[in-house]
């Protein structure tokens, strides 16, 4: 990390009471002016961020342990990727690739071709969002099949538009009131080893065991003749840093490969660096057909990609993918900077350091405390579920107070999981190890006063 400048100071260091006078100012200004269905987590208004951390309008300056949902993992303004925005922009911001190309996008491409999983050969279309990738991974799945359903996993979650939502699980707040969703999707378990697929005995669910249970649901209740794909995240974000048992992942793939079903890996959030692995599939060999990335690629400029089988791929007539802002200039050469850091600065190294750090510390929790029920992840992708004491009975209020005391403290952290008890860490991984400490002293004792 020795190679790497930090332009503000890497502290937290709170002036006001949060949120601050010139926030609550904003905040009114808000209410009058945007639709109260987008909300914020933290109530501060950002002037500056750097590194790992976040100063409001009112100078406090807080340690940033959520990273945007896992983008700023090159740090909130990098100085590569800084350099290679304001360069590009100064050129041109846009042509639409489709009508007149430009090479940073055929760039962008090779290097996702060759970074995904597997040696076979690819290719890569880019698009703006999450949710706009996903669909368009769908979109080739059954283009290539012929087929029309789709399986996705109880707590999955892929995003806000109309197909994204039918995949995503969560009701409230996603779902809620916005159907009807796209037909012809499904919905099968997974595995989520602390909570579900517990033998008679009490163990868990082995990953061949929640394998066979999905499988045999799809062959029962849709028929692999009718699938065209299977959408999954290797490692659940939203619906709770929910890590498989072993073997999962590789026994899904292994009977979508052998029932000529589309294996599409979301890793929008676990990829690029974020597990300690470039791809989370990584981990377990797994090389999925269609791999979906955002998040991270681009250092905070907006840009999704699908990036698969080339006869997949290819195999979509001219014309039948694309968008006007999809793989856009500017994102593209932010893209390029951004996996030019990754790599010179090991940053997949850097997240299992991360990863080892928190992990040390937060398992010493969970055997003094009760109402620490699991901890889990992989790399700098990990999270905390909150329970009452004495079972696992979901605990919100518990994993509220944390939340809240660590922001009266300044870090900022998210909840996630299905039943909102849990507590998901993902620092740039550029964090600094001074920084990284401090926080995780400021997570173990507002977790020690909501187990007061
Ligand atoms: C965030 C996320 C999405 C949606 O991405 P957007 O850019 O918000 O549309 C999809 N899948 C996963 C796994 C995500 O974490």
């Amino acid at each position: 990390m020795s190679t790497l400048q930090y332009r503000l100071p890497q502290k937290r260091c709170l002036v006001t009471e949060l949120p601050g006078p010139k926030s609550t100012a904003l905040a009114a200004r808000r209410r009058a002016a945007v639709g109260a269905g987008v909300t914020s987590v933290l109530p501060i208004y950002v002037a500056d961020a750097d590194g790992a951390v976040v100063v409001d309008v009112d100078g406090n300056s807080l340690i940033d342990l959520g990273a945007g949902i896992a983008v700023t993992s090159v740090g909130a303004s990098n100085p590569a990727v800084v350099a290679a925005v304001q360069q590009q922009v100064a050129r041109f911001t846009h042509t639409c690739f489709m009508i007149a190309p430009y090479e940073s996008y055929v760039a962008v491409a090779e290097r996702l071709d060759a970074l995904t999983p597997g040696d076979h050969e690819k290719r890569t279309v880019l698009f703006n969002s999450g949710a706009e990738a996903v669909e368009n991974a769908v979109k080739i799945a059954r283009h290539a099949t012929g087929r029309d359903a789709v399986v996705a996993v109880d707590h999955a979650y892929h995003g806000r538009t109309n197909l994204a939502l039918a995949l995503t699980a969560k009701s409230m707040p996603y779902k809620s009131g916005f159907g009807p969703f796209s037909p012809e999707v499904y919905r099968v378990p997974t595995s989520y080893p602390y909570r579900e697929g517990l033998n008679v005995d009490g163990s868990p669910f082995t990953g061949e065991q929640a394998a066979e249970r999905a499988i045999s649901i799809i062959e029962k209740q849709i028929g692999a003749d009718n699938l065209a794909a299977i959408v999954i995240e290797p490692i659940q974000g939203e619906g709770g840093f929910i890590v498989p048992a072993e073997g999962f992942l590789p026994a899904l793939a292994r009977w979508a490969r052998a029932n000529d079903v589309i294996f599409i890996a979301d890793e929008i959030q676990t990829g690029l660096c974020r597990t300690g692995a470039w791809f989370a599939s990584e981990h377990e060999g797994v090389v999925p057909d269609l791999t979906t990335t955002a998040k991270a690629i681009a250092g905070g400029m907006p840009l999704s990609a699908v990036t698969g089988r080339a006869e997949l791929i290819d195999g979509v007539h001219p014309g039948g993918l694309g968008g006007t802002f999809g793989g856009n200039p500017v994102a593209c050469a932010a893209a390029l900077a951004t996996l030019d850091q990754m790599e010179t600065l090991d940053l997949a190294g850097r997240a299992r350091a991360i990863g080892e750090t928190i992990s040390k510390r937060l398992q010493v929790l969970a055997t003094e405390l009760a109402i620490v029920g699991d901890v889990r992840g992989r790399g700098a992708m990990m999270a905390v579920e909150f329970v009452e004491p004495g079972g696992r009975m979901p605990n919100p209020a518990a994993t509220g107070k944390v939340a809240a005391a660590m922001l009266r403290a300044g870090v900022i952290v998210l909840r996630c999981g299905t039943y909102g008890n849990v507590i998901r860490l993902l620092p740039p991984l550029v964090i600094s190890d001074d920084l990284l400490a401090e926080a995780l002293t400021v997570f173990e004792d507002a977790v020690r006063s909501a187990a007061a």
